[in-house]
């Protein structure tokens, strides 16, 4: 999508710091960070939110085996937080579909 901030970050005309590419997702590191780590695995495809990400299992794999590979190569095994914001309700604030993946310090519950 022309207008989508995400978009514009998958395909380089925005800068970001990117950690690790995959075939259907990237990870970049959140520009406002939540916590020492955070991360936010993004979709190359545009889609809304997770009730539009598809039903697809190359795609779930790889969202999987990506969360696991950050998490590995940031260190936050012993605990780390993954969280798809979705709906203004939520607090979802970009419209493209992306995976917060937190850690790097204690977590509370609920998460308000
Ligand atoms: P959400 O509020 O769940 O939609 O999450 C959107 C996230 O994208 C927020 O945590 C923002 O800090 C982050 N964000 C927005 N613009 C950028 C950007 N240019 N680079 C990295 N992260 C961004």
């Amino acid at each position: 999508m022309a207008d989508c901030i995400f978009c514009k970050i998958v395909k380089g005309k925005i800068p970001s710091d990117k950690v690790m590419e995959g075939k259907h997702f990237i990870a970049i590191r959140d520009i406002n960070p939540q916590a020492p780590v955070h991360i936010l695995l993004i979709t190359r495809e545009h889609f809304k939110n997770i009730l539009e990400f598809p039903r697809s299992e190359g795609m779930f794999f790889e969202m999987l085996s990506m969360i696991e590979k950050v998490v590995k190569a940031e260190k936050i095994e012993k605990g780390f937080r993954v969280v798809i914001n979705t709906g203004l309700e939520a607090g979802q604030s970009v419209d493209h579909f992306h995976i917060h993946i937190l850690g790097g310090r204690e977590m509370k519950w609920p998460p308000g």
